[in-house]
């Protein structure tokens, strides 16, 4: 089937059109230099964008495509998590259109989305795998038993991956935001000039939390080495703090998801989210998997950071599924991937 999807969950608008498991059409419309400005995503300002974008982003791929939308199967758009105000603007407008055209709506989880970025790329493996989803918002372990049963086995106590990139991008002067600024940077620096913590959560019985992560206390190291370099002569060695930073991320991640698979007795991983882009991560997953007779996937570089088209992959297969959602449907600013199946509710006739 062939949906228009959108995404408005924080501060990228996005449009597409999407047949089957191809991508017919995708347009995305950033307003991260708006909110760099201003250190973080101001919701007023990102609904306020997303309201002047979606106009021309949903012109832009239906041309594109060269589909009417008479030639739509339904259209959907992101309705959880995210900013309330801001993923309005994107469910409000999907299910106008839904109306006005006559289509069934779909609300989309995000995280699912992520998930289905992977089949933007080659085929998914079979079977049950664990999916490791690390983003702006999120940083969590997934078992996936089967397309929408999840089981969520690990995640962060406090940041997630890449929000704990943005801050550390912002003490080292780098921009906004922070994983591509961190990369850049990384390329000449040493990884192992510093050494700092792999964050650790604690059990009440003792021990630690083999599958969990914190970063918390990551940042607050690398603010330290940055107060300590700076008490001495001499420039920040930002090549060097920031190729160690991403070297102890890459590291805890693996690890920890590696240990998670072969525990759960799950074969393959799966990488995803914007962090997911991060090709020391990358090397790193891609080794430690071969090492470990495990198999891995990513999602296509293009599809890791949010996108409108990994949306309609995820709407595309709830509605083969017989999946569809209430025209009345709300959005929510916080919703657990384990529940993204109530979005589809079963609908009074
Ligand atoms: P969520 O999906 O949890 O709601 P989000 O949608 O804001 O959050 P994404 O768009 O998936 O997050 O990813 C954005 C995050 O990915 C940012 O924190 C950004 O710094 C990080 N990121 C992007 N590219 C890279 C990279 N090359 N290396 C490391 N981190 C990266
Ligand atoms: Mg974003
Ligand atoms: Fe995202």
């Amino acid at each position: 089937s062939t949906v228009l999807a959108l995404e408005t969950s924080c501060d990228e608008s996005a449009a597409a059109i999407v047949s089957g498991r191809r991508v017919l059409a995708g347009a995305v419309a950033s307003q991260m230099e708006e909110h760099a400005r201003w250190g973080g995503v101001v919701p007023e300002i990102a609904s306020r964008r997303h309201v002047e974008a979606l106009p021309a982003l949903i012109a832009q791929v239906l041309e594109q495509s060269g589909l009417a939308m008479a030639d739509l199967d339904a259209i959907a758009a992101t309705v959880a998590p995210g900013l309330a105000g801001a993923l309005l603007v994107g469910s409000v407008t999907a299910r106008t259109l839904a109306r006005l055209h006559g289509k069934p709506f779909l609300g989309v989880h995000h995280l699912e989305g992520h998930l289905c970025s992977v089949h933007l790329g080659e085929p998914l493996p079979e079977g049950p795998y664990l999916v490791l989803l690390v983003s702006g918002g999120h940083t969590e372990l997934v078992k996936v038993e089967a397309p929408g049963s999840y089981l969520r086995l690990g995640r962060s106590r406090d940041d997630a991956a890449g929000e704990c990139f943005d801050k550390v991008a912002r003490l080292l002067g780098l921009g906004y935001p922070g994983g591509p600024a961190i990369e850049a940077a990384a390329l000449d620096g040493d990884p192992g000039r510093f050494r700092f913590p792999k964050g650790r959560v604690s059990l009440p019985q003792g021990g630690f939390h083999p599958y969990d992560f914190s970063f918390s206390g990551l940042k607050t190291a690398v603010l330290r080495q940055v107060q300590t370099l700076s008490r001495q002569a001499g420039s920040l060695p930002v090549a060097d703090l920031a190729a160690s930073f991403e070297e102890v991320v890459a590291e805890v991640l693996v690890e920890r998801s590696c240990r998670c698979a072969v525990e759960a007795g799950l074969q393959t991983i799966v990488l995803v989210g914007g962090v997911a882009a991060n090709r020391r991560l990358r090397r790193h997953m891609s080794e430690a998997t071969a090492a470990r007779g495990l198999g891995w996937r990513v999602a296509p570089l293009a599809y890791c950071t949010d996108n409108a088209a990994m949306v309609g992959l995820a709407a595309i297969e709830r509605f083969d599924a017989g999946g569809r959602s209430g025209i009345a449907l709300g959005v929510a600013a916080r919703l657990p991937l384990e529940q993204a199946g109530t979005l589809y509710a079963p609908q009074p006739p």
